[in-house]
């Protein structure tokens, strides 16, 4: 469908009338109410008025029998939801005690005999946490399953949310008291509320002579985490990985969580199909190919039909977090499988399905998809090569960036720091900023003026459709995770010597 005066009048809240007035100084052409507007010209005005343009491009065949299918197969019934375990991840700075917080919870919640046992180290586990139930005139004590996701930095948000669901429920941000607030605490935080999951703050290492954790806590009120005496709803507990002080009052702070911010969310179906996200991948000599899978809505069983990925096979053995053998998985539990096909990817969805021959045919669909991105991928960076070729040509007054990031914070220090740069005849210009992975539509704006646009993603990569069109576009794509790295390269690009990806 063409864009008109008067589509894209709607669109943009602009009357018709300054609308042609604007087209025509733009172009230099008559225009009435009914007239086509070229693309272009479309886009310029739409990002003056600061209006993201979504471009719908027709699917591929394979594309749309992909969504169907996982359509189809996630469809779940909301009478048969009953609740489920939550999912947390811990987060935060380097040093902070993330691992030695997971570690001492897990032998916290291990029969004495059985910690020599704990030889399978998977990157999802169950523990169990024992609450009072205050209803209950004899006061036995209810338990309480508690999924822990053992996912380095951010990767349990970026590369799930794409998908549109998150794995996980609820992150605890870890901050040591000894160095209080730093900047991947931050970033964690910024994780978390992008993700919309909900925050728990645990102040780690309170026995260290140095803590202060007074000093943390006003830190963390200053990224707007406020505890309920203050006006918020974060939980804060104080622990100590080292003396175990506190780990008990975590548990208790997620179990609380759940029920009682959570207790809409946390369902699941457990009499239907299973299906649910791949969390690693791996061969292994003894067994071929493994995979740990967290189980999100049904109930998985050996025998199985499991497509992953682009890979399938019959669940042939399946073992919970203590490498146990076990018949029935269901909502929010870990498990590893055997007998898929091939490895698969870590947020590869999976589904248990009735027919070997849908597997296949799901499968084939995605290893297409698959092929040709990662081909555009490639495309896309090769295209470096001529921006630089072409800035040497062609003299660059002002560098238009569009940027696209993982969560505001991230885009508002990217910005600060562009604002910085300066260059005698070249200036920056940020055309447009936003939250998420690259899209066809960033590539559309980058098309008006290929030679002196850099669409830059930071903790977020390009979706195959934006990988396609800058590939067709000539427009320059590029990712980073280093905020220093991605400064540096506008500045060389500024200077007309930026280098391409090696
Ligand atoms: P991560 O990088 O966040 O996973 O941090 P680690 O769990 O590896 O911990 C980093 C260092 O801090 C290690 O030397 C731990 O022994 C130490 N540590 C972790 N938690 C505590 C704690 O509660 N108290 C003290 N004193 N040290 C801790």
């Amino acid at each position: 469908l063409p864009i008109t005066v008067r589509s894209l009048s709607e669109a943009t809240g602009v009357k018709a009338g300054e609308l042609i007035k604007r087209l025509m100084k733009e172009t230099n052409q008559l225009y009435g109410n009914n007239s086509p507007v070229e693309f272009d010209t479309a886009a310029m005005i739409a990002v003056d008025n600061n209006i993201e343009l979504v471009i719908k491009r027709q699917k591929t065949a394979e594309e749309e029998l992909i969504e169907e299918f996982e359509q189809m197969m996630e469809n779940v019934d909301p009478e048969k939801l009953r609740p489920r375990p939550p999912v947390v991840t811990i987060m935060g700075h380097v040093d902070h005690g993330k691992t030695s917080l997971l570690d001492k919870i897990r032998k916290s919640n291990v029969a004495a005999g059985e910690v020599g046992g704990i030889t399978q180290v998977i990157r999802a586990w169950s523990v169990t946490h024992k609450v009072l139930n205050p209803d209950d005139p004899n006061e036995e004590l209810l338990e309480k399953q508690i999924t822990f996701l053992d996912t380095p930095g951010h990767e349990a948000f970026t590369k799930m949310r794409a998908r549109g669901a998150n794995v996980t429920d609820i992150a605890v941000i870890v901050v040591a008291a000894t160095d209080g607030v730093m900047p991947q605490t931050e970033e964690a935080v910024n994780h978390a509320k992008a993700a919309d999951v909900r925050i728990i703050v645990a102040i780690n290492k309170v026995d260290a002579p140095n803590a202060n954790v007074e000093r943390t806590k006003r830190q963390l009120y200053n990224l707007n985490l406020l505890p309920d005496n203050m006006g918020g709803d974060i939980q804060f507990v104080e622990t100590s990985a080292l003396t175990g002080q506190g780990i008990d009052d975590l548990l208790t702070a997620i179990s609380l969580e759940a029920e009682f911010n959570l207790a809409d969310e946390l369902k699941a179906d457990p009499d239907r199909p299973a299906f649910g996200t791949c969390l690693e991948g791996y061969m292994t000599a003894g067994e071929g190919v493994n995979a740990t899978v967290l189980v999100q809505q049904g109930t998985l069983r050996p025998g199985d039909i499991v497509l992953c990925g682009a890979n399938y096979g019959r669940v042939r053995t399946m073992y919970n977090d203590h490498g146990v053998a076990i018949e029935e998985a269901g909502p929010s539990t870990p498990v590893r499988i055997t007998g898929l096909g091939g490895v698969p990817n870590a947020d590869d969805p999976f589904y248990a399905v009735d027919e070997l021959t849908t597997a296949a045919k799901i499968a084939e669909a995605r290893e297409k998809k698959d092929r040709e991105a990662s081909l555009n991928r490639f495309q896309a960076v090769k295209d470096l090569d001529s921006l630089t070729a072409a800035k040497s040509k062609l003299k660059v007054t002002e560098l238009k960036i569009i940027l696209k990031a993982e969560a505001r914070g991230s885009v508002e220090a990217i910005k600060k720091e562009l604002e910085k740069l300066t260059h005698e005849e070249v200036t920056t210009r940020v055309l447009h900023a936003g939250i998420g992975a690259i899209t066809e539509s960033d590539v559309q704006l980058a098309r008006i003026s290929p030679d002196d646009t850099l669409v830059i993603g930071f903790n977020v990569t390009a979706d195959d459709a934006a990988l396609r069109l800058a590939d067709e576009q000539g427009v320059s794509l590029r990712e980073y995770q280093i905020i220093y790295n991605l400064v540096d390269d506008v500045k060389a690009a500024m200077e007309g010597r930026l280098k391409p990806i090696e």
